[in-house]
């Protein structure tokens, strides 16, 4: 490419940037931002929600300066539409004219997914932990969390510890239902009680109604209302993709890209345009389409994008999708994705100190879900680290301890 314009002021934008300039890129590259602050990382927000005041500042995390490495940065220039061009790149538009470029990358993330009409938190950026903390300072406060994900977990878990009054109140049977499958997500259901969290599962919110004398009301749909001094509603993320406007097809609200993250047209990839982090759904031969919404995809997609676009070898198989979180006093990692229907085997005892899932179809594992062994999480990654899925061969005369649900 002549020039380069990376769209997103987040994790893969920044990664973007620095692997043009690790691989020897010294064409111009632009930069432009939503938030108006610096590059920083999201995990920290809810995990260290109540006791860091001040962002993650990706510079310190991962010593790149993304104003060293751009020629140009405008942090609080969002796009607000895109063309693409004929002849290769696009043209981006934004409140200060039109941009074009040879080679676009677009890396807008995700926004909190809502539910119009509700007057409730969500959790996506620094502004929005500021927020969040101011609403449960001074005392102890009475916090629903609407949706026990990843986020709304690890928010319930920090904020119980920190001695407030929490309630989470879950539509589906189980904790995490959707990333883990209901069998395995109701394994992490006793961590609340034992973290001093009200889960109620099977409960539907109706309205969140906001900011009476009592605070907030929250409506389930049996008519029943809760009182609660903040709502923070967590019911997962969705790719930023509404400024482009219709310009791309989207698969669901992702961007599609092939292995090389080249965004996926009706006639093949579009020349000189990319995506890469939240924003992109990306073909992988081992494991299917496979959605943005991890911190991983985003630290390591950017570097095999740029090695593509720059002929740079790319050495080893694909990553695998990688996913942690610290809830309610536990730790989890999960590598591969698992589909709903994928048969489940538990290695040890989920009452007991840890405890390693397998998904599998057929004898292929698709993905295994680490908790609190910190020894097996070597064991995982290895698992994936080869071009296709792993064969399971259980062994005649299983341990003890193994079961199959
Ligand atoms: P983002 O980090 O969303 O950055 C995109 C940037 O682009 C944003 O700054 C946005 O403002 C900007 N932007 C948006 N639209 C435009 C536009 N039109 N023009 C210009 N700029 C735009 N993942 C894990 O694997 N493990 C975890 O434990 C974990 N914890 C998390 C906790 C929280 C609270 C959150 C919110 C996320 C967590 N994640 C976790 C997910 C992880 O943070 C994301 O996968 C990662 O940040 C994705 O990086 P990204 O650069 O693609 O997108």
């Amino acid at each position: 490419p002549v020039d380069v314009l990376v769209v997103g002021g987040g994790l893969a934008a920044l990664r973007t940037v620095a692997a043009l300039r690790d691989h020897g890129f010294d064409g111009p590259v632009r930069v432009l931002g939503a938030e108006g602050v610096a590059p920083y990382d999201r995990p920290p927000l809810s995990k260290h929600l109540l006791d860091r005041t001040s962002p993650a500042w990706l510079a310190d995390e991962l010593g790149h300066d993304l104003h060293a490495l751009a020629d140009e940065v405008h942090l609080d220039r969002p796009a607000r539409g895109l063309r693409v061009r004929a002849g290769g790149g696009a043209v981006v538009v934004t409140d200060d004219g039109h941009l074009a470029a040879s080679c676009v990358v677009l890396a807008t993330g995700a926004h909190a997914t809502t539910v119009p009409g509700w007057r409730a938190a969500t959790l996506h950026t620094a502004a929005d932990a500021d927020g969040l903390r101011a609403a449960l300072a001074g005392g102890r406060r009475r916090l629903v969390v609407v949706g026990a994900g990843w986020v709304g977990a690890e928010v319930a878990g920090v904020s119980a510890a920190a001695g407030h009054h929490v309630t989470v109140l879950e539509s589906r049977a189980a904790p995490l239902a959707s990333a883990l499958g209901e069998s395995v997500g109701v394994m992490t259901t006793p961590w609340y009680a034992a973290a001093g969290v009200v889960l109620r599962t099977g409960a539907t919110v109706t309205a969140v109604d906001g900011a009476g004398a009592d605070g907030s009301v929250v409506t389930l749909d049996d008519g029943e209302r809760l009182s609660a001094d903040a709502v923070l509603v967590a019911v997962g993320a969705r790719p930023a993709t509404g400024w482009l406007g219709g310009a791309l097809p989207l698969r669901g609200d992702a961007v599609p890209v092939d292995e090389a993250y080249r965004v996926l047209g009706p006639d093949g990839p579009f020349p000189g345009l990319l995506a890469v982090g939240d924003v992109a759904v990306r073909r992988s031969a081992r494991h299917g389409w496979v959605p943005g919404g991890h911190w991983d995809e985003a630290l390591h997609g950017p570097d095999v994008l740029v090695r593509h676009l720059l002929g740079v070898p790319v050495d080893g198989p694909e990553a695998t999708p990688y996913v942690f979180s610290t809830q309610l006093g536990h730790d989890l990692t999960m590598f591969g994705l698992p589909a709903s229907d994928d048969a489940v085997t538990v290695l040890g005892d989920p009452a007991g100190d840890g405890w390693t899932t397998l998904w599998t179809r057929g004898d292929v594992v698709t993905g295994t879900l680490v908790v609190d062994r910190p020894r097996d999480v070597g064991a995982a990654r290895r698992l994936f680290a080869r071009d296709h899925l792993p064969h399971l061969v259980l062994p005649a005369g299983l341990p003890d301890d193994l079961r199959t649900l």
